[in-house]
C-alpha cells in the first residue's frame, strides 16, 4: 500500500508541472500521450486507494461534481469595480487627482490589457486552492470551486515560495478560437449560437455539471494579490511571484514613468486588439506602488489608484450587398442590410440590423457603400455610418419595399411610427408562424414542445394557420410527420391540453395584440376583468388604465374591429381557453373541487374564517347547514352536538382538523 502512496504522490506532482508547462508557459516537456498515459495510472491507483483521496489531485480536472445551488461565500475584502473612462483626457485629470493625494512624489503605471470575462477570487492555503467564489454583488459571491478546478491554467497546487493563506484575483474569459469551436458544434445539433465569448464565460463558470464546464476551453489571468503575510511592495513584483508560484499573469503589460507613455500603450493596443487571441475591452492603469495605493485607498465602489479607459465598442468598414426584409408577427418589416462577411471582435459578421426605413433614409444607403458596422454587447451588430470617399452607384440607392416580401400585400406606414406593415396578418405566413410562436412561448401559454421548425412543418402541411388549430390537433395527424415521434406528440397534446388552465393574463399577452407586454396585460387583466367587458371599452376609457398609453388603446381598439380576430377569440373561447379571470384568482389548488364542508366547533391552526378561506383557496366549497350535498363535517373541539347527529344520519364523514390538512397536503405534494 505504502508503494501506492508513494506512486500516487509522485504522479500527482509530475502531472501538476507539466500541466503547469503546457497551459501556462506553453512549453510541453513530454507528449499528449504521455501525460494522458500518466493521468490513467493515476486514476486507477486512486481508484484503488480511496483512502488516499485529494481534492486537488490532477484528476479532479474533469469534473464531476453536480452543484444544484452555489453555496454563498463573503469577500475578505470587497470586490471593487473599476471607474472608468472612454476619453483620453480623462486620464491625465485621473493623474491630477493622484498628485493632490500624493504630493509631488513619482508616480508609475503599470498598465495591463482589460480582459472581457467574469471576475473570479481564489483562496490558497498551504499551497492548495481552497475556494474559488465569483464577483456577486462584490461583498459576496457563489463558491464555484469545482467548476474551477477544471480550468487547466489555475493552479491546484503551488511551487516556490508562496505565502501560507492569500488571495489571488483575475479574470475568467473564453479565447474566441475556442468560442467558435463551441459554436461550430452547436451550429452543426442546430442549437441556438452563443452570442459573444464574455457572456459564455460567465455563464459556464455557473453551470451546475462541473464536467460540462471542464469540456468549455476557458482560461485565466490573475493579477490580484492580497493576504496579510504578502511583503511585497509593487504590482509588478507581486505578478512575478505570483507567476513564480504557478500563475497564469497578464502577459502583455507596460510599466510606465508617465500619462504620455500610458497613452501610447492605449493607443497601441486600440489599434492592435482584434491581433489578440481573447477580447479585451480596455486597458487597465494601475499605480504600480503599494504604499502609494494604501495612501490613496478606495472610494465605495472603486480603488482610486485605479482607472479603466475603456475602447469604443469594435467598428469595421465592409461592403454593403445587399438588404433584404424580414416580417415580424406584428407585420412590422425590419431591413437586413447583407454584407461582405467581415471579422469583427472575433466573429465573422455577415448580417447587420438597419431599424427601420428612416435609418436608411438618413444614411442614403446604396447598395455597394463601404458601410461602418460596429458590434457592442448585443448579438446583432449595427450600421452606424457610410464612408463618403467610397460610395455605391447612384443608380443602386436603396429605396425602401413596397410590397410585402412574403405576401405580396401593400404596405402601410401608421402615422407616428417607424416602421412598415404588412396588414395581411391573418394570411401572411411569418405573421402566422410569430404569432403562434408567440402564443406558446413561455411567458405566454408557455406550450412546450413547438419550436419554429415544427410549426413552419405544421403550417406547410395546413394544419395549423392559426392559434385555435392548435386546439383541434390530433394524434393521427401528428405522427404521420416526419421527425415528430409518439412520445414528444403526446407530450406536446398535454401541454396543448394545460394551456387551457393558464390564467386570462398570459392569453391577453398571447394573443400578441400590438404593443401589449406581459406587464401591460397584467394590468388589463386585473383591472378590467375579461376579453368581453374589455371588447366593450372605448379608447378614452382604455386610457384609464395604468400604463396604457394612446398606441395601446388605438391598437386593442383596432384589434376588435376585426371580425377575423373575433372569430379567432370565440373559437378559442368554445376550446376552453380563459377569457375571463376566475374568482378564485388566488386558487392555491383544486383538490377540493367539488368538495363540500360544513365547519362545526373551534380550531387549533385557523379561525373559522380563516378555514373557510382554506377550502376556498383549494377550490371547496362550504356551507353552513348538513344537506345530502354535503362531503365532510369538519370538527373542531366542541362542535354542535345537532350538527353531528345530522351527519350520523346521512351518513357524512366526520373529520378533525388534522384530517382535514392531510387532505390539502396531499394536494401540495
Ligand atoms: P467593470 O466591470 O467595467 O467595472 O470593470 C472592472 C472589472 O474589470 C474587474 O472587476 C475585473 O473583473 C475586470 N478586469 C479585466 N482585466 C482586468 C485587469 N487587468 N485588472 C483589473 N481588472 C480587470
Ligand atoms: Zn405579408
Amino acid at each position: 500500500m505504502n508503494s501506492d502512496l508513494e506512486k500516487i504522490k509522485k504522479l500527482r506532482s509530475e502531472l501538476h508541472y507539466h500541466n503547469y508547462l503546457y497551459y501556462n508557459l506553453n512549453k510541453p516537456i513530454i507528449s499528449d500521450f504521455e501525460f494522458d498515459n500518466k493521468l490513467k495510472n493515476l486514476i486507477k491507483l486512486e481508484k484503488n486507494n480511496p483512502i488516499y483521496f485529494d481534492k486537488n489531485s490532477p484528476t479532479q480536472r474533469v469534473g464531476g461534481s453536480i452543484s444544484e445551488s452555489f453555496k454563498t461565500i463573503i469577500h475578505n475584502e470587497p470586490m471593487y469595480s473599476l471607474s472608468n473612462t472612454y476619453n483620453k483626457e480623462e486620464v491625465f485629470k485621473w493623474e491630477e487627482r493622484l498628485i493632490k493625494i500624493l504630493g509631488d512624489k513619482k508616480i508609475n503605471y503599470f498598465c495591463e490589457l482589460k480582459y472581457d470575462g467574469a471576475s473570479i477570487n481564489l483562496l490558497y492555503k498551504n499551497g492548495e486552492l481552497e475556494s474559488a467564489t465569483t464577483r456577486g454583488d462584490g461583498i459576496q459571491g457563489d463558491d464555484v470551486t469545482n467548476n474551477i478546478k477544471t480550468i487547466s491554467s489555475i493552479p491546484l497546487k503551488l511551487m516556490g515560495d508562496y505565502p501560507n493563506v492569500f488571495e489571488i484575483r483575475g479574470e475568467i474569459f473564453l479565447p474566441i478560437e475556442g468560442f467558435n469551436r463551441m459554436n461550430v458544434i452547436r451550429k452543426s445539433k442546430g442549437e441556438p449560437l452563443y452570442s459573444n465569448p464574455r457572456n459564455t464565460a460567465a455563464g459556464s463558470i455557473k453551470l451546475k455539471d462541473s464536467k460540462v464546464v471542464a469540456k468549455r476551453p476557458l482560461d485565466c489571468f490573475l493579477y490580484t494579490l492580497s493576504g496579510e503575510s504578502i511583503s511585497i511592495n509593487s504590482h509588478d513584483y507581486s505578478l512575478k511571484k505570483a507567476k513564480s508560484w504557478g500563475f497564469k499573469v497578464p502577459e502583455i503589460f507596460s510599466l510606465c514613468n508617465s500619462i504620455k507613455d500610458v497613452l501610447n500603450f492605449i493607443s497601441l493596443w486600440e489599434n492592435k486588439r482584434s491581433e489578440l487571441p481573447y477580447e479585451i475591452d480596455g486597458i487597465v492603469i494601475k499605480v504600480n506602488d503599494f504604499s502609494q495605493q494604501s495612501i490613496l485607498g478606495f472610494t465605495s465602489k472603486f480603488p482610486r489608484w485605479a482607472i479603466a479607459y475603456k475602447f469604443q465598442a469594435e467598428n469595421v468598414s465592409t461592403r454593403l450587398i445587399d438588404v433584404k426584409y424580414q416580417v415580424g408577427r406584428t407585420g412590422a418589416l425590419t431591413p437586413v442590410a447583407i454584407l461582405d462577411p467581415v471579422k469583427i471582435s472575433g466573429t465573422i459578421v455577415k448580417r447587420a440590423s438597419l431599424h427601420n426605413s428612416d435609418q436608411i433614409e438618413n444614411l442614403g444607403l446604396r447598395i455597394g457603400d463601404l458601410v461602418y458596422v460596429e458590434k457592442g454587447g448585443e448579438i446583432i451588430p449595427k450600421i452606424v455610418g457610410v464612408d463618403d470617399l467610397n460610395r455605391g452607384l447612384p443608380d443602386n440607392k436603396v429605396r425602401f419595399i413596397k410590397f410585402c416580401p412574403k405576401c405580396g400585400s401593400v404596405l402601410s406606414r401608421i402615422k407616428g411610427e417607424a416602421n412598415y406593415y404588412c396588414l395581411n396578418s391573418n394570411y401572411c405566413k411569418p405573421q402566422i408562424i410569430g404569432k403562434i410562436l408567440h402564443y406558446v412561448s413561455r411567458k405566454a401559454l408557455d406550450i412546450e414542445g413547438l419550436g419554429s421548425e415544427t410549426v413552419d412543418l405544421l403550417y406547410e402541411n395546413q394544419i395549423v394557420r392559426k392559434v385555435s388549430d392548435l386546439y383541434s390537433l390530433k394524434k393521427n395527424d401528428l405522427i404521420k410527420l416526419e421527425r415528430l415521434a409518439e412520445k414528444s406528440v403526446n407530450n406536446l397534446l398535454n401541454n396543448i391540453e394545460k394551456s387551457k388552465t393558464k390564467p386570462f393574463s398570459k392569453v391577453l399577452f398571447g394573443l400578441g395584440i400590438r404593443h401589449i407586454g406581459e406587464t401591460v396585460a397584467k394590468k388589463i387583466s386585473n383591472k378590467i376583468g375579461s376579453f368581453e367587458k374589455l371588447s366593450l371599452l372605448t379608447e378614452d376609457e382604455i386610457l384609464k388604465i395604468d400604463d396604457v398609453g394612446i398606441k395601446i388603446a388605438k391598437s386593442i381598439v383596432g384589434f376588435f374591429k376585426d371580425e377575423e380576430n373575433l372569430r379567432l377569440i370565440n373559437s378559442l373561447k368554445d376550446y376552453g381557453v380563459k377569457f375571463e379571470i376566475e374568482n378564485t384568482n388566488n386558487l392555491k389548488s383544486k383538490v377540493l373541487n367539488d368538495i363540500v364542508f360544513v365547519i362545526s366547533g373551534v380550531f387549533k391552526k385557523y379561525n373559522r374564517i380563516e378555514l373557510k378561506d382554506e377550502i376556498e383557496k383549494n377550490g371547496g366549497k362550504v356551507s353552513s347547514s348538513i344537506s345530502k350535498k354535503t362531503s365532510y363535517l369538519i370538527a373542531g373541539s366542541n362542535p354542535g352536538p345537532s350538527k353531528i347527529v345530522k351527519a350520523k344520519q346521512n351518513q357524512i364523514k366526520i373529520i378533525n382538523e388534522n384530517e382535514f390538512l392531510k387532505l390539502i397536503d396531499i394536494s401540495e405534494s
